[in-house]
């Protein structure tokens, strides 16, 4: 047995109790069936590497070109790519729980990573949903469910169109509905999106979700935030600037720029009781 193995060791402790002096204890993974309590222990770099060997041999079935894999326990990016489809040349930096997915999730991924699908990310987005709660909770980290699919609105889908239409699906960065916020206190400001450099995250007001708000003007919000992921914050004269000319300039490349400002005008009251 390799000790700084946790699998290895977690399956060891499966075997009657032998106490090791120095040996980390471990959670007998008996006790729980569906196998969460082995998905909270910390990976070691050996297991990490085998993972990423395995993913990368259950992809290359499904993917004409070249895969390179890399297995991370970073649950704010739980997948990013990097794409050269010219040369079918991918990249892939996959959480974990994608190692042990099941057939149809693996398939999803092949078509993610070669054409950024669409419906795969949706599938995907799925999967990562149903096993969010096996995710390792940091020390003072709040629970904080990344969730991407709304009621109405599908912010996985709408931030890879707008990755593909306007950032060579280059942009890599993870979205999620905020957590659901009291509702129509009385406001001087109403904050529809925010992004996190800490946590490479953005997230958008969950009261957004809902069948009268368009979907352009969703895009826009979203489309607002991604632009923060590449225009790093100034400061001019001690002050901080977050919308500086340069951002400004980018946020005309928007399509319907216009159309989402008309919109947010006549709607500006609404918006406030979200
Ligand atoms: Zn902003």
């Amino acid at each position: 047995m390799d000790p700084s193995n946790p699998l290895s060791a977690a399956l060891a402790s499966a075997r009657p109790a032998r106490p090791y002096a120095g040996v980390v204890t471990l959670p007998d993974p008996r006790a729980d069936p569906n196998g969460a309590q082995l998905a909270r222990l910390p990976l070691s770099p050996a297991l990490r590497a085998q993972q990423a060997l395995e993913l990368r041999r259950r992809l290359a079935a499904h993917v004409a070109g070249q895969v390179e894999v890399r297995v991370t326990d970073n649950r704010h990016v739980m997948l990013s790519v990097k794409r050269d489809p010219r040369h079918r040349r991918y990249s892939l930096r996959a959480h974990h729980i994608f190692a042990e997915a099941p057939a149809p999730t693996i398939h999803a991924l092949a078509a993610y990573v070669t054409d950024n699908d669409r419906g795969a990310s949706r599938e995907l987005s799925r999967f990562i949903d149903a096993n969010e709660h096996r995710l390792p909770r940091r020390r003072g980290e709040r629970r904080s469910a990344l969730r991407t699919s709304g009621a109405v609105h599908d912010l996985a889908a709408v931030f890879n169109d707008l990755n593909r239409d306007y950032f060579d699906a280059a942009l890599d960065c993870t979205i999620s509905w905020g957590r659901d916020a009291a509702r129509a206190r009385a406001r001087r400001s109403i904050r529809l999106g925010s992004f996190t450099h800490e946590e490479n995250l953005i997230r958008i007001h969950p009261g957004l979700d809902q069948a009268w708000v368009p979907d352009f003007y969703l895009r826009w919000v979203v489309f607002h935030e991604m632009l923060h992921t590449q225009h790093p914050v100034t400061t001019t004269n001690g002050r901080r600037c977050f919308h500086g000319p340069a951002f400004a300039a980018d946020e005309r490349r928007f399509a319907d720029y216009e159309r989402a400002h008309a919109w947010e005008r006549r709607n500006l009251p609404a918006l406030f009781c979200i």
